[in-house]
């Protein structure tokens, strides 16, 4: 045995080398293929960083862009207020002349300082709240006052008609006091006791609209004011606004702009000036529309001022110095991509390592099954040699110690002599089969057999292949018990090689039932086919075994148990044969009970007579 040989010899280390070497390939190649994979993945998450880059710089620049232009505007709007509806967001504060306007006014619920409408001075009312208030002359205060709500000053009017109405009602005149309030009601751009008089009045009337108008900002009020009037808590949204202008409100000389927060409001305040104008614009900070990324702007302290941020993945950032914006930018992909929107060239790739490592499997595989395949053939083919060898052996040995008898005239007499020379013809003869047989399987294998077909009877055939074993079973004890129609069953078919396969089946029933007296062949028309049986009681066959036996060198577990001599290509050699005349072979049996071969043969298309 070659060292390789050696090496390669328990079939079970090779297949584990085997499986060994496959398993290192595949881990090798799955190692490989999420390498691959990380890279990949890790040159997209570059390529995204590099998108999430530029994108920060275009909304930087979009927000740089879109404030000066706020900037712009709100200069442009010191010298000509905005139009209606020019503002779409927030309020503007334009003060002149120390006068606050507000843009749209109905956004402002209150102002930061009071109105600055004229009033009249108390001391033009001292008299007559001397009389009101310490004398307690209310008809003659009531007349003060009258007078001076006749005055030419429309300021002095409405304080004179404020104080009227408060004393008319004192004196239970609920009537003309309303009539007082109501004609205070009429005026417009004036105060009385620091607040718009008609709001004065109109809260005395009880005016139902009242709400309405103070939600509406009609007039330029302070908070406490706001609150005293509307009488209930101011709406929250609405609030926000007006105390973000409160804070805001700190026209310093110059441009600027801050955040301001109001609890957790944020809002942008933008202030110009003109000589004594002053502008201020307070809007809710606004970022530029992105698409497929979460875009944040935090300002000094952390807080966020607008957009979302998203802190799972990484960001592209701009401080406030890098990109001269109030706040600092924040950018990040909005999701990682799902594993089902992997993208085309990673599904490409762990598709090529899956098919890989399938290819590998498989191969390994079918390499596993062939060397098994390879060393059950080698060990069947050295079982055929040594079976081969022990049926020569044993004739060989009798016809060389008769003939060595023979030779030296040791044979006692005449009719010894007789039967060593019988015994040497069958030896001989039985050397020749065998040598015919293996010679025979040999040629089939090569498919160099040359088949015969002639038209003969299937029972004749029969017949005289089992006269050949006559003499065997006789010996033994044993008879073949033959049956058949007697009418001919013509088969068309080599009549050599037919013989050569009943021959085998007949001697594997004799072989394989070694202590029943009788072997059965029949032979009998089925269906326009020839059906040659042969039957025995012996060992039979097991279900795991049936189809095998026909293989060459396959020997069965009846042989093994019998002790059984042969060189298990019989059954091949049939099967050889059979399927040379386009017939079919079947086996039934049961373990312990015997088996039944039977070979179906095509009939010759002439029916056979019924009988003779
Ligand atoms: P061999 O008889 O030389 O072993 P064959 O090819 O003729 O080879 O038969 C193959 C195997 O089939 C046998 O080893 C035996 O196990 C089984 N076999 C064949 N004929 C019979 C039978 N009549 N009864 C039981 N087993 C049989």
């Amino acid at each position: 045995m070659t060292p390789l040989q050696e090496w390669l010899k328990p079939p079970k280390s090779l297949l584990l080398i085997l499986f060994l070497l496959t398993l290192v390939s595949v881990t090798a190649l799955a190692w490989s293929g999420w390498k691959l994979l990380e890279q990949d993945r890790m040159v997209q998450a570059q390529q995204r960083q590099e998108l999430l880059e530029q994108e920060a710089d275009r909304i930087a620049a979009t927000l740089r862009v879109s404030l000066a232009e706020t900037g712009d505007r709100l200069s442009a709007w010191l010298a000509a207020p905005p139009a209606a509806g020019a503002l779409k967001d927030g309020v503007l504060l334009i003060a002149r002349d120390h006068t606050i306007t507000a843009y749209p006014a109905e956004r402002l619920l209150y102002y930061p300082t009071p109105s600055n409408d004229p009033e009249a001075p108390a001391e033009i009312f001292a008299d007559a709240e001397l009389l009101e208030f310490q004398e307690e002359q209310l008809v003659r205060a009531a007349a003060a006052y009258r007078v001076l709500a006749e005055s030419k000053d429309a300021a002095v009017r409405a304080g004179a008609l404020l104080r009227l109405g408060r004393v008319l009602r004192k004196a239970g005149h609920a009537d003309e006091a309303q009539a007082a309030y109501a004609r205070l009601a009429g005026f417009t751009g004036v105060c009385v006791a620091g607040v718009p008089a008609d709001l004065v009045a109109r809260h005395e009337l009880g005016d139902s609209a009242l709400r309405a108008d103070l939600l509406r900002g009609k007039w330029h009020i302070t908070r406490g004011q706001f609150e005293f009037y509307f009488g209930e808590p101011v709406p929250e949204d609405r609030r926000l606004l007006a105390d973000a202008a409160a804070v805001a409100w700190n026209p310093a000389n110059g441009p600027g702009q801050t955040t301001i927060w109001i609890g957790s409001h944020p809002f942008l305040a933008m202030w110009r000036s003109l000589g004594a104008t002053h502008a201020v614009l307070i809007q809710s900070p606004q970022l530029p529309p992105t698409e497929r990324v979460f875009c944040a702007a935090v300002d000094s302290e952390g807080r966020l001022v607008a957009g979302r941020r998203d802190r799972s993945g990484r960001a592209a950032i701009r401080t406030t110095a890098e990109s001269k914006l109030p706040w600092t930018l924040y950018l990040s992909t909005a999701q990682p991509p799902p594993l089902s929107g992997m993208p085309a060239n990673q599904r490409y790739l762990m598709f090529g390592v899956g098919v890989m490592a399938l290819f590998l499997v498989a191969g390994t595989y079918f390499t596993a099954r062939a060397i098994r395949g390879e060393i059950e053939t080698s060990r069947m083919q050295s079982d055929f040699v040594s079976a081969v060898s022990h049926e020569f052996r044993s004739p060989l040995t009798s016809i060389r110690q008769l003939s060595e008898i023979l030779a030296l005239g040791r044979a006692p007499d005449q009719e010894r002599r007789q039967l060593y020379y019988d015994t040497l013809v069958r030896e001989t003869q039985r050397l020749q089969r065998l040598v015919e047989a293996l010679l025979n399987f040999g040629r089939m294998e090569a498919g160099k057999r040359p088949y015969h077909f002639e038209e003969l009877d299937a029972g004749e055939l029969v017949a005289l292949v089992a006269a050949e074993f006559e003499h065997r079973a006789a010996e033994a004890g044993r008879r073949i018990e033959l049956s058949g129609p007697d009418y001919p069953c013509m088969v068309e078919a080599d009549p050599e090689a037919l013989a050569v396969a009943l021959r085998n089946l007949i001697d594997n029933a004799l072989k394989y039932s070694p202590d029943e007296p009788v072997v059965w062949v029949n032979w009998s028309m089925q269906n326009g086919q020839i059906a040659i049986q042969v039957r025995d009681h012996g060992a039979g066959i097991a279900d795991a075994e049936r189809k095998a036996i026909f293989r060459k060198f396959v020997r069965g577990s009846a042989a093994a148990a019998g002790n059984v001599r042969g060189s298990g290509v019989g059954l091949a050699m049939v099967l050889h044969i059979v399927d040379a005349h386009r017939g079919e072979i079947q086996v039934t049996s049961e373990p312990g009970q015997g088996s039944t071969f039977t070979v179906l043969l095509p009939a010759v298309e002439k029916p056979c007579p019924a009988s003779s």
